[in-house]
């Protein structure tokens, strides 16, 4: 089943989103594979966004994503990655639909509150980026000193 990557940016953890976001994937009928609640230091963000590092916001970006905790998601379900940017809506808030989680949830391109992979290529690579590779549906996960242990 197709995995994809999902991570509340700061500004959605400091308020209060992340219960919201996820019953938006459970009532689309997601199944949470994995959740980490965690900081990102400077060298993970700008590896995560690696592919925009040469934009004029990617100073802000890199900033943005360290300024404080995120709540970083593996979510499973069929066309897992078109799915969720399709809850999630469109980069900017402005042009994303009222019902997707952006549309409702946020003003600005620059603190839009929550990351989806845009691709599977993308998704197998942030799911390895923060969780060390797919971690299966069913499987207990605990988060030990920054290392996920799966049962
Ligand atoms: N972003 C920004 N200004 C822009 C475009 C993007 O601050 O003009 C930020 C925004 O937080 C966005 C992230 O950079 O979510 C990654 O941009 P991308 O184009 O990959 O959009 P996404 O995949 O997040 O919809």
């Amino acid at each position: 089943m197709e995995q994809t990557f999902v991570m509340v940016k700061p500004d959605g953890v400091k308020r209060g989103l992340i219960g919201p976001i996820i019953t938006r994937f459970e009532q689309k009928g997601f199944v949470l594979a994995a959740i980490q609640l965690r900081s990102i230091d400077r060298a993970l963000a700008e590896r995560h966004y690696g592919e925009l590092k040469e934009k004029p916001f990617f100073g802000e970006l890199v900033q943005y994503l360290t300024s404080g905790p995120v709540c970083a998601m593996i979510w499973q379900g069929e066309h897992a990655v078109e799915n969720a940017r399709s809850i999630i809506g469109k980069t900017n808030p402005v042009e994303a639909a009222p019902g997707t989680i952006r549309g409702d949830f946020a003003l600005d391109i620059a603190g839009n509150i929550v990351h989806g992979s845009d691709s599977l290529a993308s998704a197998e690579r942030e799911i390895e980026l923060f969780f060390g590779g797919a971690v299966a549906a069913s499987a207990p996960v605990h988060l030990v000193a920054g290392t996920v242990v799966q049962h």
